[in-house]
Order: C-alpha cells, then sequence, then structure tokens
C-alpha cells in the first residue's frame, strides 16, 4: 500500500503539492498529481497544503528512524 493517495477526481493540476514537497517526489502527470512513493518520505506536507483536500497521507506507513547506537 502507498503512504500518499491522491483523489485523481479531486486533483485540479494546480501544482502546489509539487512545489511544496520537500523530496521532488510530485510530479504533474496529464495535469493531475501522482506520487513517486521511492522519494517520498511521508512527511504529509502535501497532505496540508492541497487546496482541494485531494491528498491522504497515511502517517503510519512513515519509514521508522534507524536506531542510534545499535551496531
Ligand atoms: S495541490 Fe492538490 S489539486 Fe493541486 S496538484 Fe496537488 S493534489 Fe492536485
Ligand atoms: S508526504 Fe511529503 S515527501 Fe511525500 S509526496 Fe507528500 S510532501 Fe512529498
Amino acid at each position: 500500500m502507498e503512504a500518499v493517495t491522491i483523489n485523481r477526481r479531486w486533483c485540479k493540476g494546480c501544482g502546489i503539492c509539487v512545489a511544496f514537497c520537500p523530496k521532488q517526489a510530485l510530479v504533474l502527470e496529464q495535469e493531475k498529481a501522482e506520487c513517486r512513493p521511492e522519494k517520498c518520505i511521508v512527511c504529509g506536507m502535501c497532505e496540508l497544503y492541497c487546496p482541494d483536500l485531494a491528498i491522504v497521507v497515511d502517517k503510519s506507513l512513515k519509514p521508522k528512524k534507524a536506531v542510534k547506537g545499535v551496531a
């Protein structure tokens, strides 16, 4: 399951999410946002900034940080 779900019916292709994604994980394809999951860090910025509520980010799928001090 992908962490970022984009509702293509609600997406108007404004590009705001593309501009705010800190990892350049979002692109516009045929005027709809698409996520490149291999770049996504599941930060949730795109969900916050989409004015059309077209993005849902499942934070439970955020990659776990490495535990420091463990060899
Ligand atoms: S901010 Fe929302 S409406 Fe705009 S391109 Fe991204 S998903 Fe689509
Ligand atoms: S969750 Fe963060 S890294 Fe992933 S697509 Fe959205 S803004 Fe980009």
